[in-house]
């Protein structure tokens, strides 16, 4: 079968792209094809705990009607698998053995949860959170579970801590390092969040890691790597993403953690895009290469893509940022919030005040930044960032908490 453009994932990125082409051609062919049973729904509304315990109906995930597919005149493929591309012959082969040749083709495969990896990791009542099937899983579950271990610090953690406390589950929370997401965090904000959380009756292990999960058939408990023994009826394992890239670089597409492209959302190879949590692109704002995991991210890189995949080239540019609240917390990520030598990071607020930013700078400039309870700043911030306002000299009045970030922008 011959496809004018052929889209690999039925994601926020996927499902955009197809709708930014569709604004722009009507009639060309266009496929999607996707590995999930679903057509688009929202996977960030996956981790909350109002959609877990099912307070706003089941049907508020989904995205699209069914007949939006049809209606666009959109080839929609659930339950398909991309596990091989020819970009010299141009040809995608399916895990069904079909083989379809498009013109343009769009990467948007996502990420998978990092499933784990030591001895009892098949046994029942361990989840990961990626996909619908996982989230059904995880609320059949939590029905009857009584003990539940949550494992790694980052956001779809905590709104599972969150979730579970909700549902009336005992909760620990495992995490390997010293501090909650002490990679992308520092002691302050970890500290304020780990109050937050053990204020709202989790148990917070640090350093501690599962060397196996016990049981049967099902979980009975983990045994950590210092010999600890633990209870449990049910584990949410969340310790990260990873990137199925095989078939992709197979094919000589360059790949590094994602793959790689440039400010366009090109690949290396010719009529080949990527967008979404797989793109590891040339991001313009902070003038270095990214890969993101965010949704609106996912969604505006779509639009680019699916923009160009119809002749419309233009550059993307975003500042993104990811905002999550649980256990009367607000957390917000804006920007590139990675800590390296060249980078100094500027504070505002602190533990006592359970309010704390961190503004992470380059060459005088913000590139990022993470706000514990002081979504106030997000919006400023953002502003800065992508102007590249300059704001050397002014680090002693950025300091003070109750200094208006705004002024900056003046
Ligand atoms: C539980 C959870 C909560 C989140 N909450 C937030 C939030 O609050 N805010 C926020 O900004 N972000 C959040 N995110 C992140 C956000 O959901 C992602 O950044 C976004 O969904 C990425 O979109 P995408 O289209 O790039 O990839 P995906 O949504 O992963 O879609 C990719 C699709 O492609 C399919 N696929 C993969 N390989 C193939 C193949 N070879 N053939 C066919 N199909 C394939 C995948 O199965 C998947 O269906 C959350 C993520 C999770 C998992």
């Amino acid at each position: 079968m011959n496809y004018k453009y052929i889209i690999v994932g039925g994601g926020i990125a996927g499902t955009t792209a197809a709708e930014a082409i569709r604004t722009a051609d009507k009639t060309g062919s266009l496929a999607i094809i996707s590995d999930e049973q679903y057509r688009l729904y929202s996977r960030i509304m996956l981790s909350k705990p109002n959609f877990f315990l099912e307070k706003i109906p089941f049907e508020n995930v989904w995205l699209k009607k069914e007949e939006w597919y049809s209606a666009n005149n959109v080839a929609f493929m659930p339950g398909k698998k991309a596990v091989a591309l020819d970009t010299s012959v141009r040809t995608i082969t399916l895990d069904d053995g079909n083989v379809l040749t498009y013109e343009k083709l769009l990467l948007a495969p996502g990420g998978a949860a990092r499933k784990f990896p030591g001895p009892g990791g098949d046994k029942g009542g361990i989840f990961v959170i990626r996909s619908l099937d996982d989230a059904k899983g995880i609320i059949a579950k939590t029905k009857t579970a009584k003990k539940a271990i949550v494992i790694g610090g980052g956001f779809v953690s905590f709104e599972m801590c969150e979730m579970l406390r909700m549902a009336g589950v005992d909760v620990t929370l495992l995490l390997r390092e010293k501090i909650f997401w002490e990679i992308l965090l520092d002691e302050t904000s970890g500290q304020i969040i780990e109050d937050a959380l053990i204020k709202g009756g989790v148990k917070i292990l640090r350093e501690a890691e599962v060397a196996e999960f016990l049981g049967d058939a099902s979980i009975t408990g983990a045994k950590l790597k210092d010999g600890t023994l633990l209870e449990c009826d049910m584990a949410i394992v969340g310790i990260g993403i990873v990137m199925n890239l095989d078939w992709i670089k197979s094919a000589g597409i360059e790949t590094n953690r994602g793959i790689i492209a440039n400010e366009y959302l090109e690949t290396s190879a010719k009529d080949v895009w990527v967008a979404g949590d797989t793109a590891e692109f040339n991001d313009l704002i902070l003038g270095e290469r990214v890969q993101l995991g965010n949704w609106v991210n996912a969604q505006m890189q779509g639009r680019t893509a699916g923009n160009a995949m119809t002749g419309k080239h233009e550059a993307f540019r975003l500042v993104s940022f990811y905002t999550t609240q649980g256990f009367e917390t607000a957390i917000a990520f804006a920007g590139d919030v990675r800590v390296d030598k060249e980078r100094v990071v500027i504070t505002r607020g602190s533990h006592e005040l359970k309010s704390y930013s961190r503004l992470i700078t380059w060459n005088g400039r913000i590139i990022g930044a993470t706000l514990i309870n002081r979504t106030q700043d997000l919006a400023p911030i953002s502003k800065l960032i992508e102007k590249g306002v300059i704001i050397t000299g002014k680090e002693e009045q950025i300091k003070n908490p109750a200094f208006n970030l705004s002024e900056l922008l003046k």
